[in-house]
């Protein structure tokens, strides 16, 4: 569905981010006709470039982050015709007049914040003061929200200074993954699942996300941060909220994210025999983290494994464990959840325990999997087995699916169409801080060193005591 006319400024347009993901996504939304003809993208950053130079560059990027065929030369020149480029400093008045000049009135207007934090507030002051917002803006703000719940409540209180909260996205990318709206589909779409969703039949919930790459070209970043602000903070608590909410009344932002955050806030605080820290060391792939930072003493963990309560009537008692960690065996990103054992096995002790299991995978490969026990073919008696209901997209869907979008690609268009309910909102970002905040405190003041972990592993051994000491076992990352 074409959306409005719009007027995408991305701040931080010759970043790495706005060339690898915000800009192919775009292109790609261009190519699937969901642009209407008046829409624009003008890009503003700090380097002096023409408008000329920016287009040849957004055309390399394309080239390369988006798969573009020599075919595809016209389409990406109408593409590029479309691209302004102004050079802007955030930081002072350089650029501002020229960037309202460019602006057409009447039409969507997306601010796109695609710099560091540092820079939100002179922005979000700048388009204000220049007298660049209408009705119709909004603005995008990209991930890390803030390093822990002060300076996240900095943040929310500098933007809300100068926008509505309605007018203001935070992008978190694995909201916009096909499998995560999915997962909304499947629990509250089929009247299989919803039943069952509880503590009463569900014994324990995992999610996994795990990367095979280190943290190479983000060194900095990532040693002040770690995977519990990297990742645990905001990604993974993100599924864990979708997988635990309550039904929303409707499938509106507001409803939905209130869900979310009660959620949040019915967490229990992390007991601290229940999380375990890991750091790669040295492996095939590479150098160690220690040597990747050049800090030899570093304690910032590359793997975090942890154990949470939510603490309601549906969940009491069902643990929910996540695992996120760089460096490992496979990139994996998926949601088992592990339902109880049948009450009763009618078929003795030696037809063994089967218990159903839903896994959710987010990538590669995006699908559903649902374990049934069935009996085992053949004529030796009732033994039983496991086999996976599975639905692959890609095949299921047919092959105008096997790709899906990109979640910037929802996102963007998204923010053009004025839906946030995939984007989160400020009090869930607080709340979500302030359930990771006494953890990262807990590590300072005990002078805790991460667990070392060999590269292309699964992470260290003691994630699988974890588990072990509960009479559970991690599904498997590959
Ligand atoms: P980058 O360093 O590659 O790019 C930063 C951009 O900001 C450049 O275009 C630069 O010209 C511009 N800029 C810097 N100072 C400026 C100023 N004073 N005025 C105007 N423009 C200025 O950074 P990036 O990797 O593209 O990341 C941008 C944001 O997105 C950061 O907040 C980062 O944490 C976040 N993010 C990045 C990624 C990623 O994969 N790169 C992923 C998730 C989140």
């Amino acid at each position: 569905i074409p959306v409005d006319p719009f007027d995408l400024i991305i701040f931080g347009g010759t970043g790495d981010l706005a060339q690898r993901k915000i800009l192919p996504a775009l292109y790609r939304r261009f190519c699937a006709g969901q642009w209407h003809e008046d829409a624009r993208i003008i890009a503003a950053a700090r380097a002096g470039h023409s408008a000329e130079d920016f287009r040849r560059m957004v055309a390399e990027s394309l080239h390369r982050h988006a798969a573009v065929r020599a075919s595809e030369s016209q389409r990406v020149s109408r593409f590029l015709q479309r691209v302004d480029y102004v050079p802007l400093d955030a930081v002072s008045a350089e650029g501002w007049g020229l960037l309202g000049e460019k602006l057409s009135p009447n039409r969507v207007r997306a601010f796109y914040f695609s710099v560091g934090p540092n820079l939100f507030g002179p922005l979000a002051e700048r388009v204000r003061a220049y007298d660049l917002a209408t009705e119709d803006t909004r603005i995008v703000v990209e991930k890390p929200f803030g390093h822990d719940l002060g300076s996240a409540r900095e943040l929310n209180a500098t933007l809300a200074a100068h926008f509505d909260e309605s007018q203001i996205y935070r992008i978190d990318h694995y909201l916009g993954k096909e499998t995560v709206q999915n997962l909304m589909a499947v629990r509250f779409g089929n009247m299989l699942f919803e039943p069952l969703w509880n503590s009463q039949y569900v014994d324990h919930i995992q999610i996994t996300v795990a990367e095979t790459v280190g943290i190479d070209g983000r060194e900095e970043y990532y040693e002040r941060a770690g995977a519990m602000r990297d990742m645990v903070q905001n990604h993974l608590m993100q599924l864990l909220c979708l997988i635990a909410m309550e039904p929303p009344a409707k499938f509106d932002p507001d409803a939905v994210r209130d869900e979310k955050l009660k959620v949040i806030r019915a967490l229990d605080p992390v007991e601290p025999h229940h999380i375990v820290r890991g750091q790669f060391s040295a492996g095939p792939e590479g150098v160690g983290y220690r040597e990747c930072v050049g800090n030899p003493r570093s304690t910032t963990e590359s793997y975090v494994a942890l154990k949470a309560h939510v603490s309601n009537w549906r969940w009491a008692g069902t643990p929910f464990y996540l695992r996120t960690g760089k460096r490992l065996v496979a990139r994996s990103s998926v949601i088992n959840v592990m339902f109880k054992d049948a009450p009763h096995s009618i078929f003795g002790e030696e037809a063994g325990r089967h218990a159903n299991a839903l896994s959710i995978r987010l990538q590669p490969n995006e699908g559903i999997t649902l374990k049934v026990t069935i009996k085992e073919p053949g004529p030796g008696g009732m033994r039983l087995i496991d086999v996976p209901l599975d639905m692959s997209f890609a095949e299921a869907l047919g092959p105008e699916n096997q790709d899906p979008p990109d979640a910037y690609e929802r996102l963007v268009m998204d923010v053009i169409r004025g839906n946030q309910t995939l984007f989160m909102r400020g009090d869930e970002v607080e709340a979500a801080w302030a359930w990771t905040d006494p953890i990262i405190a807990g590590w300072l003041a005990r002078g805790d060193v991460p667990k070392p972990y060999d590269s292309g592993s699964t992470g260290p051994g003691d994630a699988e005591l974890l588990m072990k000491r509960d009479g559970r076992r991690w599904q498997g990352i590959k």
